[in-house]
């Protein structure tokens, strides 16, 4: 029978250690930290060999006393908690009293440190768990703390550090989540003796995100700052087409602290669904502040997870600000021949957006009195046949002829003080505003000045006011379709059409089971399905934009869909690619010819409906070209 022991100190300290110190940069979170919460207001880093062989940490924070420096090194000793209540509401970054200690058991440490009130400080050498000294030393107010060869006592664990330049890699993510976090503070990182970052204090968020991504990233990133319900959100978010093929560019930190969250993952996915590609990852900072006894941070070793007192507020907070955010921005894609697809280039600041918003919600009023659009249009029959397609087209004129995009900018030319919308190509910058003198807006810069004209019967290109787009039809009209689907369905349902013989399609038991369970969802996108004998199912009704199509194959397409995925799937999201599957089958081809009339209607709608900017799968539905953008490949400037 296996003999049960107590273990001996030393063991259960390096177990213990082994939580919290994992490799340098563990070492070099730990530190820091500790130098936030002693209240520094510069942190300067410096390790070598990724930090396997030193790591110092120098701080201007409040230091600590000679007595001090030998209780820090104790485990469980700390100055952050005093009772047990203290951990359900923690302020500071670190409170289990653990790391010193820890540090102490696996390497060669040594602290220096002086309070402010003391003319002279005091020094501890720790090795292996051994305090070596502890005396008076001269050093300026504040802490150092050295240390040196990681692991040195600990054969198993030096054996699983990495190559100095991987560990080191950690080490700068590990220094760039805590200066991101703490903008007042400034920071310093010196690798190899080598400076890397000289952070000074920065007054906003954006700047120290500047400080560690590129200027054009920070710079384009769209920004909110909300409080509701006690949670302040603070977040910066790269417009979708700066989204990357990994997840690393979405940091979130509560309350100072980096941490990991599902549930805000997912809301970050979910705000951005329809407008990036679905395999890769938006670029969002998010900073939330909350009271500290609405979270518990005492649930992971490392504080990297927390639990949410209300993780549903959390989410549905994060989402709403992210999708607000996301509809008031300005999306469309630059084209560059040079680089490929670039975000819109900088300095459309949030008012920028803010004012191009509202006077497009101002033109869309004005178009809507004009030109009576009604949504159901959409839905009338024969959609995809061209030569019915016409009389079904969204927002055909329904006073008979007059193309709508006439109307359209009709209806804007009172905020155009009488200038002709033609621009000066000598001033491609200047708003029809500027040349009228006294209109308060200056025309969006992608206002179309004119009809598109039709390539390839695919693509329509048109000149707007500050160069040229070029329009998927396909993808656009898929866009207008579906958001259009997504108005009818938030006030009743889809519009359906009764088929004359109902069709019938076999299906296997457990997607029998699925009429039970969806069948409210069919209902609200009008399709009307029953039990048909022990295997099939009948097809009485379908949403009227679907009847021309391949109405059996349409249902199949779900019923594999919803059996592979739909029991885990929120409601939303199924609705989602219903509407959107139903959009794409419904919406003019590649290939289709169009009339002017279409062609307009079409243009016209791209601002009349949300994230116009992407089809309701992430495709780019439209790319522009600056009249700047050609001057520079010309070679005119
Ligand atoms: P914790 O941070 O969880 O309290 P640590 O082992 O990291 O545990 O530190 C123990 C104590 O040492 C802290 O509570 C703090 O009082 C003191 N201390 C550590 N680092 C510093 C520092 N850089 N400046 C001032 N005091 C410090
Ligand atoms: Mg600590």
């Amino acid at each position: 029978m296996p003999q049960i022991r107590v273990l001996p100190d030393i063991l259960v300290k390096k177990i213990a250690a082994g939580e919290v110190i994992e490799r340098p940069a563990s070492v070099v979170k730990e530190l820091m930290e500790n130098a936030v919460d002693a209240g520094a207001t510069r942190i300067e880093v410096a390790v070598e060999q990724g930090g396997g062989s030193l790591i110092r940490v120098a701080d201007d924070g409040c230091g600590m006393s000679a007595d001090d420096l030998r209780l820090a090194v104790t485990s469980h000793a700390t100055s952050k908690l005093v009772n047990e209540d203290d951990l359900f509401h923690i302020e500071t970054l670190g409170f289990r009293g653990e790391a010193l200690a820890s540090v102490g058991s696996v390497a060669r440490l040594r602290m220096l440190s002086r309070p402010r009130n003391l003319d002279e400080g005091a020094e501890i050498v720790v090795e292996a768990e051994e305090v070596h000294a502890n005396r008076a030393a001269g050093c300026p107010v504040g802490t150092v703390v050295e240390v040196r060869d990681l692991f040195f006592n600990v054969p198993a664990r030096r054996k699983f550090l990495r190559a100095a330049g991987t560990e080191y890699g950690h080490v700068h993510t590990q220094f760039a989540r805590i200066a991101l976090a703490h903008p007042h503070i400034a920071f310093d990182l010196k690798n190899n003796g080598r400076s890397v970052h000289q952070l000074s204090p920065a007054d906003s968020r954006r700047a120290r995100l500047g400080g560690f991504y590129s200027r054009e990233l920070a710079e384009g990133l769209l920004e909110f700052d909300r409080e509701e319900a006690g949670l302040r959100l603070e977040g910066y978010a790269a417009p979708p087409a700066d989204a990357r093929s990994s997840t690393n560019w979405q940091l979130t930190f509560l309350n100072g602290r980096y941490i990991r969250d599902k549930n805000i993952q997912h809301a970050i996915r979910e705000s951005f669904r329809g407008l990036i590609d679905p395999h890769r990852h938006p670029v969002v900072f998010l900073f939330l502040t909350i009271d500290s006894q609405a979270v518990d941070v005492n649930v992971h070793p490392t504080k990297i997870e927390v639990r949410w007192q209300d993780a549903r507020l959390v989410h549905s907070q994060v989402l709403s600000a992210l999708r607000e955010t996301l509809q008031r921005a300005e999306l469309t894609p630059a084209l560059s021949t040079q680089r490929g697809f670039e975000p819109r280039p900088a300095g459309g600041g949030v008012s920028d957006m803010e004012s191009r918003r509202s006077l497009m919600s101002g033109i869309a009023e004005e178009f809507k009195q004009t030109q009576p659009i009604q949504p159901d249009l959409a839905f009338g029959p024969g959609i995809r046949g061209s030569g019915e397609r016409s009389a079904s087209w969204p927002g055909r004129s329904t006073g008979g002829g007059g193309a709508n995009l006439e109307a359209w900018r009709e209806a804007y030319r009172p905020v155009d003080s009488g200038g002709d919308v033609a621009h000066d190509s000598g001033d491609a910058d200047a708003g029809i505003a500027d040349a009228g003198g006294e209109a308060a807006v200056a025309l969006p810069s992608d206002f179309p000045l004119r009809g598109a004209i039709q390539l390839h019967n695919t693509y329509l290109v048109c000149e707007t006011n500050d160069g040229m787009m070029i329009i998927d039809q396909h993808a656009l009209h898929e866009r207008v379709l579906f958001e259009q689907f997504k108005q009818r369905i938030a006030s009743g349902k889809l519009e359906s059409q009764r088929l004359l013989l109902p069709e019938s399609l076999h299906v296997s038991e457990s997607q029998l089971a699925l009429l039970d369970t969806f069948g409210e969802l069919f209902e609200r996108v009008g399709l009307e399905i029953a039990r048909f004998g022990a295997d099939s199912v009948a097809i009485h009704a379908v949403p009227t934009v679907l009847k021309e199509g391949d109405v059996v194959g349409a249902v199949r397409d779900l019923f594999d869909r919803l059996e592979q995925t739909g029991q885990d799937e929120p409601t939303e999201t199924i609705l989602y690619d219903l509407l959107s599957m139903m959009a794409c089958k419904a919406a003019v081809k590649a290939g289709d010819a169009l009339t002017r009339e279409e062609i307009d209607a079409l243009i016209a709608h791209r601002d009349m409906v949300e994230k116009s900017s992407n089809c309701p799968h992430g495709r780019p539905t439209t790319l522009r070209l600056t009249v700047k953008d050609l001057e520079r490949q010309f070679k005119r400037t």
